[in-house]
């Protein structure tokens, strides 16, 4: 195809690489001010007990308050810095405001409310992510079974050895260990029983069509099948329906988490949403 349009395409082709340069440059650039600015927040995402419907915790998921642009949600910036590095330092910081939220949560007598944290396999890679967890958690005094990390399947194609063993450290100290976006990644299996995991998110993309779609169905209850069988609690992101809600609760999902619960929110609205379902609990 690129033969038959000719020197035109290969013109094209290179002005998009100028351009495509240039914008990477301008973002590395901003990134990097962003950083120094401190320009980021964490938005708190419920998620939910299938049995009980309590709130058990909330994943923290990353938002660029842009001071011009307003907020810019991840997969705007996210992949680009896993390209320039710019991840490590942003994640980091992910971590230790994520512990130090939950802790405060703890201190405002909200309970025992579990905090998820994305991290990435370029922080595998690059640092040592156990000393970071544990860095993290003593600095905020965070009970470890408080904290939960969230890693994705691509983490297995890395460096294997080195990553079981990084993943036992931070098992060790107490850290729920889950695999996000399951059934998206790297489809060997042989990776769940090396690995220390505690529970398995089925990717949204599987719960959105699961109520009109047989098949995507069968995949859901599926993976929460295969998921009890070796002893993992499962998760089930991006539930935006009662109706899937009910499916979900039949197939046995443990954890709830989508917009039916509620929309990533700011730490207050996060707060202000326990305490309602405190007060509906205590009334009930
Ligand atoms: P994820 O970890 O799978 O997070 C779930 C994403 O699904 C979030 O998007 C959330 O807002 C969205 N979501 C939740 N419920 C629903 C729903 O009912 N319907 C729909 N349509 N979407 C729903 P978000 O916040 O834009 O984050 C996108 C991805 O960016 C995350 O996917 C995660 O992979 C990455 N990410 C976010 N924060 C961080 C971070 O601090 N560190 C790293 N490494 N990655 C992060
Ligand atoms: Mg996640
Ligand atoms: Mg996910
Ligand atoms: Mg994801």
């Amino acid at each position: 195809q690129a033969k038959a349009s000719g020197g035109n395409q290969f013109r094209l082709y290179e002005t998009n690489m100028a351009d495509r340069m240039r914008n990477h440059a301008v973002l590395d650039g901003k990134l990097r001010t962003a950083i120094e600015q401190q320009q980021f927040v964490l938005y708190y995402q419920p998620q939910i007990s299938a049995e009980t419907g309590t709130v058990l915790g909330a994943e923290a998921l990353l938002r660029w308050k842009h001071p011009e642009q307003g907020l810019i949600p991840p997969g705007e910036f996210l992949p680009r810095a896993e390209e320039n590095g710019l991840i490590v330092p942003m994640n980091e910081w992910v971590l230790h405001e994520a512990c130090r939220e939950a802790k405060s949560w703890h201190r405002q007598g909200l309970g025992d409310l579990r905090i998820s944290v994305n991290l990435s396999p370029i922080q595998f890679r690059r640092v040592n992510v156990a000393s970071l967890v544990l860095k993290a958690l003593s600095s905020s005094e965070l009970d470890p079974r408080l904290l939960e990390i969230e890693i994705t399947e691509t983490i297995v194609m890395d460096n294997t050895e080195d990553v079981v063993s990084t993943l036992r450290q931070i098992s060790n100290l107490g850290v729920g260990i889950s695999i996000d976006d399951f059934g998206t990644g790297y489809s060997s299996l042989n990776y769940i029983k090396q690995f220390p995991i505690d529970r398995i998110k089925i990717d949204q993309s599987f719960v959105r069509n699961m109520v009109e779609d047989p098949s995507d169905h069968t995949i859901v209850r599926t993976v929460a099948n295969l998921g009890h069988s070796l002893g993992l609690s499962v998760v089930a992101e991006g539930v935006e329906t009662e109706a899937q809600a009910s499916l979900l609760r039949a197939d046995g999902c443990d954890i709830m988490q989508g917009y039916l619960y509620g929309r990533p929110m700011p730490s207050q609205d996060f707060i202000n949403l326990v305490r309602s379902h405190r007060k509906l609990e205590l009334s009930a």
